[in-house]
């Protein structure tokens, strides 16, 4: 149950994500008070520190990323923080092992080790996801815990489904918890609350209605310093396959029977089922100016910094309704961005005197998040003159609610056992297929300036309409 002790064994405990998100997380965790009475967390990793030097890096950590150890219960959080070293792999387990039966013992109790949930975070670079969890099988750490993966799951279609295959060989899928943070977003949950618990939005939400879905993740970031990894990887993989359809799948998915984890889930990933894989024709791909001259960059890289995607889906909610998607490095502005943009009002005495290309709903995910409604209404005063407006739903000034940054909700639901916000490898398959067409018939990377909106072709895509931002 939730109120079970556990053991959270953090791999990769060393590294950037660590240090970002998941420490972070797990701190916030543990000051709104949403952790297990009786938990421990075993940091993990190839090299050796004791148990006071990992509390020295997580304390590190903290002050550099917050919450600042002197605002939570340090003290407490310390105390629970262990340390393996010496690697993990299926010939060798190093210590975690035996610093998993003593966290095991010590939480136990009298009750025995028996109900101690055990979770293992896979916060390490890909190419070790396939043998660590190999590992988990070998050294029997794998029987009746959860394990969370990071994102990417696979960085091709074969190695997805290498990986897939060797998590199924150790762990059932009930198990297994694929991290894409974009689901974890306040606002991308709101996707699917505003839309169920309200008539006005649900009556509206198909073809019918929708003229384009545009979902806009523009960054002024450029690849900071990850150049070897951005470098191998651009952006359609980065965010693409990932982050950019799963957000697609939330806005295309047909009402779930309930809002149960698994109905909410198989929804989402279900549709994935339903995107028709890309035409390169619709795909614009970019590199700004500049950007082999980065440190670690190769100097003929052809690698895409930008990438523009007109997207289908092929039933009968969405025949015909195109499904813009962007992103890129160094752009003109950073938001990440959903908008249903509502067909004009065909009919009717207003028809031909709306100012705007109609009605839109947008939902901002970055940061806190907000609902947007831009609404065509009557200028006050004299006369019929038509003005758009903006109506904004702020989420972090809803009274009492607190929104949770989304490692800490993600984690949180972890904890929880509940799975609804994790993808399911049925639609993580077929995303893939979706891009193939792209990766074997890679369109020409076209460049573009820094602090633009991308290359002047990705226009063309949102014809007859327009992109909303940047226009
Ligand atoms: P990282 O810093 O390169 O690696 C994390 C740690 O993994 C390393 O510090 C290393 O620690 C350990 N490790 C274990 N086996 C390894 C091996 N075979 N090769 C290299 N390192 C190994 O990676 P990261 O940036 O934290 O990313 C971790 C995961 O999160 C990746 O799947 C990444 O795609 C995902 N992610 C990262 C970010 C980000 O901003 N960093 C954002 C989203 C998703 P030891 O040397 O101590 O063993």
């Amino acid at each position: 149950s939730s109120g079970d002790p556990v053991v959270f064994v953090l791999f990769g405990a060393t590294g950037d994500l660590a240090k970002r998100m998941v420490l972070p997380a797990f701190f916030t965790l543990a000051q709104q008070k949403l952790l297990p009475e009786n938990y421990l967390l075993i940091g993990d990793s190839r090299s050796d520190r004791t148990d006071d030097d990992f509390r020295d890096h997580v304390k590190d950590v903290l002050t550099e990323f917050g919450p600042h150890p002197d605002e939570g219960p340090w003290d407490d959080f310390s105390s629970r923080l262990r340390f393996a070293g010496g690697g993990f792999t299926p010939d060798d387990p190093g210590q975690l092992v035996d610093v998993v039966n003593k966290a095991r013992e010590e939480l136990g109790g009298s009750d025995g080790a028996a109900n101690v949930q055990l979770i293992h975070y896979l916060a390490l670079p890909p190419s070790a996801f396939i043998e660590t969890t190999q590992a988990l099988g070998a050294h029997d750490l794998a029987k009746g815990t959860r394990v969370v993966y990071e994102k990417p799951f696979g960085t091709s279609p074969q190695g997805f489904k290498d990986l897939d295959k060797a998590v199924h060989q150790v762990l059932d899928e009930e198990q297994v918890y694929r991290i894409d943070h974009f689901l974890g977003k306040e606002a991308t949950q709101n996707l699917h609350v505003v839309r169920f618990a309200n008539r006005l939005i649900h009556s509206v939400w198909s073809a019918e209605h929708v003229a384009s879905v545009q979902i806009d993740a523009p960054e002024t970031l450029d690849i900071d310093d990850r150049a070897k990894f951005y470098d191998a990887t651009g952006a359609l993989l980065d965010m693409v396959v990932t982050h950019l359809f799963q957000v697609a799948a939330e806005v295309a998915m047909d009402p779930p029977a309930s809002m149960a984890a698994a109905d909410l889930q198989a929804a989402r990933e279900e549709v994935i089922g339903c995107f028709r894989p890309l035409d390169p024709a619709e795909v614009v791909l970019g590199q700004y100016d500049g950007y082999t001259d980065v440190e670690g960059i190769e100097k003929d890289s052809t690698t895409d910094t930008f990438v523009a995607a007109r997207l289908w889906v092929d039933n009968d909610r969405w025949r015909g309704v195109p499904f813009l998607l962007r992103t890129g490095k160094r752009m003109a502005e950073s938001t990440q961005r959903v908008s249903l943009i509502l067909k004009d009002p065909s009919d009717g005495p207003l028809a031909d005197a709306t100012p705007t290309m109609g009605d839109v709903l947008n939902f901002t995910l970055k940061g806190n998040g907000s609902v947007d409604i831009e609404l065509i209404v009557k200028k006050p005063g004299a006369g019929t003159e038509l003005v758009p407006t903006d109506a904004s739903i702020v989420l972090a000034d809803i009274p009492d609610g607190d929104p949770l940054p989304p490692y800490v909700r993600l984690i949180h639901d972890v904890l929880e056992g509940d799975r609804s916000l994790f993808t399911r490898p049925d639609g993580l398959a077929h995303t893939w297929e979706v891009i193939e067409p792209v990766l074997d018939d890679r369109p020409p990377v076209k460049p573009y300036e820094q602090g633009s909106w991308g290359p002047a072709e990705a226009a063309a895509l949102a014809e007859p309409g327009r992109w909303l931002l940047g226009q």
